[in-house]
């Protein structure tokens, strides 16, 4: 069985080693060493000021929300996750779609002056399978209409713009570390700001809205994380660069074995270095893409619809029209794509779809 994707796990040797000293100190969760680490460890790796680290990647949505106080009206895309769109509603605000560019698959900055009404408090975008969104433009209509912006960066691990971290961009930006991600600590996230007072309002919604044992500041939420997935995020980091460069070059292989295959893939914006955490590919009918996976399945081999449904068509949101998200929703598909894929692997998958394009 092939799925679409496999966390990576380190030697079992490297996790035990922290085991013993969680052991030994027997300190569990609540800002232990190993988070501490694990927090500086990412900031080095990433080039980055500020982080924090989070039980996960949804949560890291909703205290982003919080802390820039947004109500009201989000601009968002329809492409992504179903949790881009259900932070929003939970934080009691509402999501407001703007189609997506066809060749990015990321939200079109062109089509969201035309949303911004007088209830528009930010814009919550994705950069969808890891590939940058058009930051500046995005940028400079935030200044104008004075709004805050948000990047849910879920696929973003190790993705450059500029030669910077895209985690960079946005008053905010969220990443998640969940095991189906690039980088993982089992369930995890983390929060991005390069604005030292949100990065404190932040943490004291992450910690109940503790200022210390017995003060408390506003209400907060539990968003802490364990030494237990600390530890895993510390042995996981040591593999990061082999990680993205086995994928990258799996990335290649697929592309070159599949360029007889009538699919398109996204198209990846100036300036930007991706991180290869998808491998998508966009057939020319729903109906083409409904036989590959029908001959992959056969073959026990799981790709996924990242991302069915088009997330405007949701039951709880108010009914909207997003025509290309809905239309490239509808034909694309993520395949398998991970550090032990092996070439043979990807041999067969590559057969399976050209023997159904050509059956
Ligand atoms: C995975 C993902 C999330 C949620 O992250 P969790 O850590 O699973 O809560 C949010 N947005 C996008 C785009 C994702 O892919």
């Amino acid at each position: 069985m092939i799925n679409v994707t496999k966390p990576f796990l380190p030697p079992i040797e490297e996790y035990q080693h922290y085991l013993q000293g969680i052991w030994s100190r027997n300190w569990l969760t609540n800002s232990g060493p190993l988070v501490n680490e694990l927090e500086l460890k990412l900031k080095e790796y990433l080039q980055l000021n500020h982080i924090l680290f989070l039980n996960n990647g949804t949560v890291a949505l909703q205290i982003a929300i919080k802390a820039l106080e947004l109500k009201e009206e989000i601009i968002t895309t329809p492409f992504s996750y179903v949790a881009t769109t259900s932070s929003i509603v939970w934080e009691n605000c509402t999501p407001v779609f703007v189609d997506i560019n066809a060749d990015t698959l990321n939200i079109d900055p062109d089509k969201i002056e035309a949303a911004i009404t007088d209830k528009t408090t930010g814009i919550l975008a994705t950069h969808v399978y890891g590939n940058p969104c058009d930051v500046e433009k995005i940028q400079a209509i935030a200044k104008k209409h004075n709004l805050k912006v948000i990047y849910d960066a879920a696929h973003c691990f190790g993705t450059l713009y500029k030669n910077e971290s895209i985690f960079n961009y946005g008053d905010i930006s969220t990443v998640s570390f969940h095991a189906t991600k690039l980088f993982h600590t089992v369930e995890g996230g983390a929060v991005f700001t390069q604005n030292p007072e949100l990065l404190k309002k932040m943490a004291l919604l992450r910690n109940f809205g503790h200022v210390d044992a017995i003060n408390i500041d506003g209400p907060g939420i539990n968003g802490k994380n364990s030494e237990f997935h600390a530890a895993m995020g510390l042995c996981n980091l040591k593999y990061i660069d082999k990680i993205i460069a086995k994928r990258r070059s799996d990335y290649e292989y697929y592309k070159e074995k599949l360029k007889t295959l009538r699919v398109a893939f996204p198209t990846i914006i100036k300036d930007a270095a991706p991180n290869y955490s998808y491998l998508p590919i966009i057939f020319e009918s729903n109906e083409a893409l409904n036989k590959s996976i029908k001959i992959l399945n056969d073959n026990l081999i799981y790709p996924r619809r990242y991302f069915y449904p088009s997330l405007n068509l949701l039951n709880y949101v108010s009914p909207s029209s997003t025509p290309i998200s809905e239309n490239i929703s509808n034909r694309v598909l993520c395949l398998p794509l991970f550090y032990d894929l092996t070439r043979e692997e990807i041999d067969l998958i590559a057969r399976l779809l050209l023997r159904v394009q050509n059956s």
